[in-house]
């Protein structure tokens, strides 16, 4: 199973450049146009599943305004 990922995007540093949306490798990066941060800015915002937290769009991004998060897959519990 392919490693899952969610971002969150700080609307406070994010100016809507679309460079995480170009360098994003699954496609599921976009501008929000349905929403405009305090700056003026579309921010950009997942729009499917398939983020693996690669991590491009965070090392990208020239505002910093990404964080990316790991969801560990395939972890098992031992049974009492
Ligand atoms: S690269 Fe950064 S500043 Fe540009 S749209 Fe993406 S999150 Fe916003
Ligand atoms: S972590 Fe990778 S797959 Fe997920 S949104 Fe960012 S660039 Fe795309």
């Amino acid at each position: 199973m392919p490693p899952k990922g969610r971002i969150v995007v700080n609307e406070n540093y994010c100016k809507g450049c679309e460079v995480c949306v170009f360098n994003c490798p699954q496609h599921v990066l976009a501008l929000d146009h349905d929403h405009i941060t305090v700056k003026g800015y579309h921010p950009a915002v997942l729009i499917a599943e398939g983020c693996t937290g690669c991590g491009i769009c965070a090392v990208v991004c020239p505002d910093a305004a990404i964080t990316v998060y790991r969801i560990k897959t395939g972890v098992t519990r031992d049974q009492d």
